[in-house]
């Protein structure tokens, strides 16, 4: 690599926060799925994710589901996404489970599974509020029916998800519904779900708080053990680590000069029209790293006094006028990262990755050789 922007990656943090939302589910008999699309499922970090406990992984990307099993990652994978039609034999042959909602589909996945000699689990996805996938509540208990005619699917259970469309947070009504309506079909059915999956990371505050319907059985977890945030509830979780995580990016160019640009303004190079506060002269910073690399609303400065003005593709520019260290060419700067930040640095190939084990790091890409804001003790 050529020493780009640098996403560094705490494996010790991600495992004792994987530990902890565990722990936490397991004392109230809730199981873990880890969930890996947040860093496109990278082994390093799958790694410690299960060295932390959780039981099994999950992905909304095809690709993601596949490099995991060729990684060696033996355990359930269930695919989060609803599967495509086109893609049915590559769900049933790399995943053991998936989210569903359309009886077409799930007819597909029946006919993929038995020329392919198996059983494919589907968690029948129930819409109790969000209003993204899902079918309805009052034609759940049918669905579920019409599937047990399918041989070789097995109705694995029922799951929801909240906080994604429409940022429907979870409760214990909306939760107390899908366990409702599990009840219904079991009635129906005649048998027992092995599963009710109550959704992600925004459904943690209802545990930590004793307030999840008690047969909800299942979490889908990614930020939380990723971040240690929960976007949905917009909270930082406090018994988790924030900074598994970090950006480094280095400055190119630090120069005073003017808060507003001199001339007619246009668009910017992006096709926007550029607003800017006049705050008199001040020092900036270009950092090599910009919106192919990043979603800008993604990172925050770990110096709280360096504001980022703004992004082209290739350059970010930083007020540095207040940061509580000089900051000259060569040095890093840190950022720390939300959700949309993360997927973002790990979709794009210009973003190196290092990783670190407690204080050993594990595959250092290249690193500038003037001064440096990295903290190696921390
Ligand atoms: C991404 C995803 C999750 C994980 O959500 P987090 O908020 O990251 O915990 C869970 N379920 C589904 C269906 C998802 O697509």
């Amino acid at each position: 690599m050529f020493g780009g922007p640098t996403l560094e990656v705490d494996l010790h943090k991600i495992k004792e926060n994987a530990e902890a939302v565990s722990d936490l589910c397991h004392r109230h008999g809730v199981q873990v799925l880890g969930v890996t699309k947040g860093f496109s499922a990278i082994s390093d970090i799958v790694k410690a994710m299960n060295d932390g406990g959780v039981d099994g992984l999950a992905d909304a990307r095809l690709e993601n589901i596949i490099s995991l099993r060729e990684a060696g990652f033996n355990q359930e994978l269930t695919m989060l996404r609803l599967p495509r039609l086109s893609k049915v034999d590559e769900v049933v042959r790399y995943a053991d489970a998936s989210l569903n909602s359309e009886f077409d589909v799930m007819k597909a996945l029946n006919l993929a599974a038995e020329k392919q000699g198996k059983t494919h689990r589907v968690i029948l996805m129930v819409d109790v509020g969000d209003l993204r996938e899902g079918v309805m509540p009052e034609l759940a208990e049918d669905m579920a029916y019409r599937l047990c005619g399918l041989k070789s699917i097995r109705l694995a259970g029922i799951g929801s998800n909240m906080g994604c469309f429409g940022g429907v947070l979870p409760s214990p009504v909306n939760l107390g519904l899908l366990q409702e309506i599990a009840r219904s079909i079991e009635h129906k059915v005649g048998f027992k779900l092995d599963v009710i999956s109550g959704g992600g990371t925004s459904s943690l505050l209802l545990l930590e708080n004793c307030m999840l319907p008690r047969d909800i059985n299942q979490l889908r977890v990614g930020e939380g053990i990723l971040l240690g945030t929960d976007t949905t509830n917009n909270r930082i979780i406090p018994w988790l680590h924030q900074d598994a995580f970090v950006l480094h990016a280095e400055v190119i160019e630090v120069s005073d000069k003017p808060s507003i640009p001199v001339g007619e303004i246009g668009l910017d190079a992006l096709g926007n029209s550029p607003v800017f506060t006049d705050r008199g002269v001040r020092r900036r910073a270009i950092l090599a790293l910009g919106k192919q690399d990043v979603i800008l609303e993604g990172i925050r400065p770990v110096d709280s006094k360096i504001i980022v003005l703004g992004a082209s593709s290739d350059h970010l520019i930083v007020d540095i006028t207040d940061a509580e260290e000089t900051i000259k060419v060569g040095c890093e700067i840190m950022f720390h990262l939300t959700y949309s930040g993360l997927l973002s640095l790990c979709s794009s190939k210009y973003v190196n990755k290092s990783f670190k084990e407690g204080e050993h790091w594990l595959s250092v890409s290249e690193y500038p050789t003037g001064n440096s804001l990295r903290d190696w003790s921390s």
